[in-house]
């Protein structure tokens, strides 16, 4: 008997889908099954996409993909929701790079066009209180497979979202504007990505990009691991 399979004796894995124990070396959190069976939603990342669509006539995104479809009804949610609060930010990042590495493979010239990875930021207390933020594990992997540079000291979130209820439609619009903050990028970036788990109305990422804007003219892709039809 091999060391790993004592090991899977002694320390069982479960499948995160279907919660049913792996054995082979090759399964990492999920079972052979599962992994063919992934929710893909995958698109050209240039042309008109479910995901471009949610940005249209709001802002200007270069690039945009999402590596499968989100249904909170789904098993797959399950994926998703380890990542962002059963303490699984590993999964994140290895999803990062298989998803990385599979847009490369088919978009090779458009990935090398953008210069560095932006993860959606959440304030210091916020990271703090969980103990991690998952958009920056999911920029890691795709970093990992495309060979570039995440950089988390520019696109900041500066508060939380306050609540909206009472507030007029002009302070609602300040409220979302002031949310998150970008200094100014070096002369030499001139495109960068934005890095989310789960996009689904969209105005996490149309804050960011706003943000950005502010201070900087550099062309905005966006790509996240999940996308939700609303
Ligand atoms: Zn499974």
């Amino acid at each position: 008997m091999k060391l790993t399979d004592l090991l899977d004796l002694c320390f069982p894995r479960y499948c995160l889908v279907c919660e049913k124990a792996i054995f082979e070396s090759y399964e990492r959190y999920l079972c052979i099954a599962c992994y063919s069976n992934l929710p893909l939603n995958i698109f050209p990342i240039f042309g008109p996409s479910p995901l471009s669509r949610t940005f249209w006539g709001r802002c200007e995104i270069q690039y945009t993909g999402s590596f499968l479809m989100y249904q909170s009804d789904s098993m797959y949610s399950n994926v998703f929701k380890e990542i962002k609060y059963r303490e699984r930010p590993d999964l994140g990042k290895f999803l990062g790079c298989v998803y990385g590495q599979r847009i490369q493979h088919l978009f090779p010239e458009e990935i090398k066009e953008i210069d560095w990875l932006l993860p959606v930021p959440m304030t210091r207390k916020k990271e703090q209180s969980r103990g991690y933020n998952q958009a920056k594990f999911i920029a890691e992997g795709l970093a990992k497979s495309w060979s570039k540079t995440m950089d988390t000291t520019h696109l900041l979130r500066v508060k939380e979202r306050t609540s909206q209820t009472r507030k007029s439609k002009f302070e609602r619009w300040i409220n979302a504007q002031s949310i998150y903050s970008c200094a100014k990028l070096p002369e030499e970036i001139k495109h960068v990505a934005i890095i989310d788990d789960v996009v689904t109305t969209g105005s996490t990422i149309e804050g960011c990009v706003e943000a950005i804007r502010a201070n900087n003219t550099v062309k905005i892709s966006v790509f996240s691991l999940g996308f939700t039809h609303i």
